[in-house]
C-alpha cells in the first residue's frame, strides 16, 4: 500500500470528505440542542403560569395591609413549590408589596412595563442585576380588592446546563464517527482511484521509442475508460507526428547530402589533375550550381520549418489574379525561350483576392515551373483564370509528361518525387508542390491536379474571391495551420 501522503488526492479527498462530515454534524448537533432549548424553554414559560395562578390563590392582604402569602400553601404539595421559584409582586403604581426569601432584595424590573400583565400573561425574558437569566411572565390581578401585578420567574441555568450536557452527548461520538468515516474514505477513494494509477503507471512507460504502444480500455471503469480512450487518441497523433517528424529529417538529411556529395567530388577530382583557366571555370561553375541547388532546398525547408512552427503570417491585400498570374509568368520568359516553349495567358475577368501576394505568387511559381521542368521542347503552357459564384479558379496546364493516376494524390507529400532520378536530375527535392498546397490552403483555397500520362497536366488553385476585407483582417496575424498532408 502507498503511504499516506498529504498531497495526494485519496489522501485530500478523506479530509475534505471528514472535515464536511465534522462541520454537517456539529451543525446539526448545534441546531438539535438550539432546538431542545427553545422546548425547555417553553416548558419553563408553562410552569411559570402555572405557578403563577397558584400564587393568585394564596394571596392576600393583612389586617395591617401587607400582602402576604397565606400560610396554609405548606398543605399544598404543589403551592409550596411556590417557594422555589423567583416571586415579586407590585402595586399599580410599581411599588414593591412582596418578594420571597429566593428573590431576596433583587428585583425582577424596577418599572411596570406599559400594560404588563394586562388580559393575560405577558412572558419575556429578564436578566437580573446580578446576571441571573430568567424567564418571568406577569399578571395583572386584583387581591381583595386592590389591583397587583404579580411576576414570577423561572432561572434559565439548569437549562442552559441541559443545554450544554445534551450537546455534549450529542458530540461525544464524533470523533469515533469521524475517524471510521475517515478510514472508510480513504479505502474507497483509494479503491476508486486505482485505475487512475493504473493508466499512469502505463503511461508512464510509454517512452518515445514505444509510441506505438496504447492504454488498455476497460469499459468497466466508465469515466475513466474515457480517459484512457482520449490519452489513446493523443498518442496516435503523437505517434503520427514523431513519424512525420522522423521521416521529414531523414529526408531532409538526405537531400542535403546529394548536393553535398556532388560538391565534393566535384571539388576532389579538379583537384586530382593540373587543368587549363577554362577547365577550372567549368569545375566551379558545377559547384556553383550545386550549390545554388542547396541554397533552394535549404529555403524551402525554412519555409517548411516556419509553416509548421506557425510563424509565417499572412500580409493581406487585394490582389488583382491577372496581375498575380503576369507577375509569375514574367519570371519565366528566358526559362521557356531557352526550353522553346510557349506560355499561354487566358483571363477570364479580372477576379480579386484578398490575400497575401507573396506566398499565391510563390504557389503560382512552383506550379509553373513544374510544368516547364515536365514538358518537352515545343510543348504548350496554359495559364488561365476562371471565375466561379464566390470563387476564382487558375488553372496551369502544359502538354508534358503527365503523371500516373496512382501518384496524383501523392505528388503533394514532401519529398515525393515521381520519378526519383529524372526528377532529381531537374533540381527537384519533392518539396515544391507541398509548399504550394500550404500556401493555398492557408487562403482558405485547395489546390488540385488532373493528369494524362504522356499528354499532359492541369493543376489547378481554387480561392475564395475577395470579399471586402474587414477592418482587423487587414492587420498581420499569425498562422496555425497544419503544413503536412
Ligand atoms: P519538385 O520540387 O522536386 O519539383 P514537387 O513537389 O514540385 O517537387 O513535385 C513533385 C513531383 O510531382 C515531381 O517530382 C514531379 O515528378 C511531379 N510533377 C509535378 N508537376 C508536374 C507536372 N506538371 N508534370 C509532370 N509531373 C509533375
Amino acid at each position: 500500500m502507498t503511504p499516506i501522503r498529504l498531497g495526494h488526492i485519496r489522501t485530500r479527498l478523506t479530509l475534505s470528505f471528514v472535515a464536511s462530515l465534522a462541520l454537517v454534524l456539529l451543525l446539526y448537533s448545534l441546531t438539535a440542542s438550539f432546538f431542545l432549548l427553545q422546548d425547555l424553554r417553553r416548558q419553563l414559560v408553562r410552569h411559570a403560569i402555572q405557578d403563577l395562578e397558584t400564587v393568585e390563590g394564596l394571596l392576600h392582604f393583612n389586617a395591617q395591609g401587607r400582602l402576604m402569602l397565606r400560610d396554609d400553601y405548606h398543605n399544598h404539595p404543589e403551592s409550596k413549590q411556590v417557594l422555589e421559584r423567583l416571586l415579586e409582586v407590585r402595586s399599580a403604581s410599581g411599588e414593591v408589596l412582596l418578594r420571597n426569601d429566593l428573590l431576596g432584595r433583587r428585583s425582577l424590573g424596577d418599572t411596570l412595563l406599559p400594560r404588563e400583565g394586562e388580559g393575560g400573561y405577558s412572558p419575556r425574558e429578564f436578566t437580573l442585576a446580578d446576571g441571573l437569566k430568567v424567564q418571568l411572565v406577569s399578571r395583572r390581578h386584583a387581591v381583595d380588592g386592590r389591583m397587583t401585578i404579580i411576576r414570577v420567574a423561572f432561572s434559565e441555568t439548569p437549562l442552559h446546563s441541559q443545554f450544554r450536557s445534551n450537546f455534549a452527548a450529542l458530540l461525544l461520538p464524533l470523533p469515533l464517527i469521524l475517524i471510521l468515516t475517515g478510514i472508510g474514505g480513504y479505502l474507497l477513494a483509494s479503491r476508486f482511484l486505482k485505475p487512475i494509477q493504473e493508466i499512469a503507471r502505463q503511461a508512464e512507460e510509454i517512452t518515445s521509442d514505444r509510441l506505438h504502444e496504447r492504454l488498455a480500455v476497460n469499459a468497466s471503469d466508465g469515466e475513466l475508460a474515457d480517459l484512457s480512450r482520449v490519452f489513446n487518441t493523443v498518442l496516435t497523433r503523437l505517434e503520427q507526428s514523431f513519424e512525420r517528424l522522423k521521416r521529414f529529417t531523414s529526408d531532409a538529411s538526405h537531400e542535403l547530402r546529394t548536393p553535398l556529395a556532388v560538391i565534393r567530388s566535384v571539388g576532389e577530382v579538379g583537384l586530382q589533375k593540373e587543368s587549363t583557366a577554362a577547365g577550372y571555370r567549368d569545375i566551379i561553375g558545377s559547384m556553383l550550381e550545386e550549390v545554388n541547388k542547396l541554397t533552394h532546398l535549404v529555403d524551402s525547408l525554412l519555409t517548411i520549418a516556419r509553416a509548421d512552427a506557425g510563424q509565417i503570417r499572412l500580409n493581406r491585400s487585394l490582389i488583382s489574379a491577372t496581375e498575380i498570374v503576369r507577375s509569375s509568368v514574367s519570371l519565366f520568359e528566358a526559362l521557356l525561350e531557352e526550353k522553346d516553349l510557349r506560355l499561354r495567358m487566358e483571363p477570364g475577368g479580372d477576379p480579386t483576392i484578398f490575400g497575401d501576394w507573396l506566398l499565391i505568387r510563390q504557389a503560382l511559381v512552383n506550379i509553373i515551373d513544374n510544368a516547364i521542368k515536365h514538358t518537352p521542347a515545343g510543348g504548350v503552357i496554359t495559364v488561365r483564370v476562371r471565375e466561379g459564384d464566390a470563387r476564382l479558379y487558375l488553372d496551369v496546364e502544359d502538354t508534358g509528361t503527365g503523371i500516373p493516376q496512382n501518384e496524383l494524390n501523392r505528388v503533394f507529400d514532401r519529398f515525393y518525387r515521381v520519378e526519383e532520378g529524372r526528377s532529381r536530375e531537374s533540381g527537384g527535392a519533392g518539396l515544391g508542390l507541398s509548399i504550394a498546397e500550404w500556401n493555398v490552403r492557408v487562403h482558405g483555397g485547395r489546390l488540385t491536379a488532373h493528369s494524362q500520362p504522356g499528354r499532359g497536366s492541369v493543376f489547378t488553385i481554387d480561392l475564395p474571391r475577395a470579399e471586402p476585407p474587414p477592418a482587423q483582417d487587414a492587420q498581420e496575424r499569425p498562422l496555425t495551420a497544419r503544413t503536412s498532408r
